[in-house]
């Protein structure tokens, strides 16, 4: 079962989340590839896209937000796009889309920065967005500062999070077939830490010195566990190798109903509200053409099919009158 663990490091300005994810993970990959369309992902894209679905859980699990986190890597090689979507309640999904061949171990660079014009977007979109209410979005390269590219996920999201949160964020992430895992360990700000360019700095300097420590001492823990361990350990074993000499405090892992799981948004009304937002002319060129409209899916390959008297009926005022759509997600 999919889970998601949170702790904190007893007396220290330190916390930490361990997700895994196993069936939750095994949906999105058994959906794509029952997709005649597409088929299964080459394994360098399950993989990053596995490691970016647990690095949006771990991301959400992170922040109090009434709403969906959207990761989204828009490539610039042969994986154009993929997305990895969490909601508060941790329902989750996730799709790329492939456009050229993924050789056996290609990295995140030859996937997507090729040209080095990559970019991800981290975005909070909230439940119950206003008409006209523009969703937060960071964006961040796949490059560091001095333009060098970063070579796995978890580098982007850690630059992401330093140049965004301004928060000092360790990850350990890994996927395959089965299971997409990760580990953040997170500093936390200091109390008075803004306000340390003003008065009182000596001892606030000293505090934040501490504090700089055992951050780093926890880091390095963290960045110690390989990703085999990742994958192939349950969350008790993991954090106890890791973390035995460590006072860790740990909440009640969320798991089954309350814990990551798989659910698309998706829904007949929505792809109708899409049809319409193409026009008439539109709708009707394709149905011409292909005697019916079928829109698939790209998260859960879910199919639905318009045909002439039901394209009809989406562009008669009467249509117009039914409660719009939109709030789905
Ligand atoms: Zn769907």
């Amino acid at each position: 079962m999919s889970e998601l663990h949170k702790f904190i490091f007893d007396g220290l300005p330190v916390r930490g989340q361990l997700v895994r994810l196993t069936d939750a993970w095994q949906e999105v990959l058994r959906r794509r590839a029952a997709n005649n369309q597409t088929g299964a992902y080459p394994p360098p894209v399950a993989e990053m896209l596995g490691e970016m679905t647990a690095a949006a859980v771990l991301m959400q699990g992170n922040i109090k937000f009434d709403g969906a986190l959207v990761m989204q890597i828009f490539g610039d090689g042969p994986v154009k796009v993929a997305v990895a979507e969490v909601h508060n309640d941790l329902r989750l999904r996730a799709t790329a889309s492939v456009v050229g061949a993924v050789p056996p171990g290609m990295r995140l660079p030859g996937m997507v920065n090729a040209h080095g014009q990559g970019r991800c977007a981290i975005t909070l979109d909230p439940q119950n967005r206003q008409e006209g209410q523009q969703p937060y979005q960071g964006v961040v390269p796949l490059s560091d500062e001095g333009g060098a590219p970063l070579l796995d996920l978890a580098a982007v999201v850690e630059h992401y999070m330093r140049q965004s949160e301004q928060l000092d964020t360790t990850l350990v992430l890994a996927a395959d077939e089965q299971v997409a895992a990760g580990l953040l360990i997170q500093r936390l700000p200091v109390q008075g830490q803004d306000n340390l360019s003003q008065s009182s700095v000596a001892r606030e300097d000293a505090a934040g010195e501490a504090a700089e420590d055992d951050y780093q001492r926890i880091a390095i823990l963290a960045k110690s566990l390989k990703r085999e361990e990742l994958l192939g350990l349950d969350a008790d074993t993991i954090l106890r190798r890791l973390f035995w000499e460590e006072n860790l405090l740990r909440f009640e892992p969320l798991v089954g109903t309350h814990g990551p799981r798989f659910a698309c948004a998706c829904s007949r009304e929505r792809v109708a509200a899409m049809l319409k937002s193409l026009g008439q002319d539109e709708a009707h060129e394709i149905l011409k053409e292909q005697g019916q409209i079928e829109v698939g899916c790209d998260f859960c390959g879910q199919q639905e099919r318009f045909d002439a008297v039901d394209v009809g009926s989406l562009f008669t005022p009467a249509a117009q009158q039914s409660p719009q759509p939109g709030s789905v997600q």
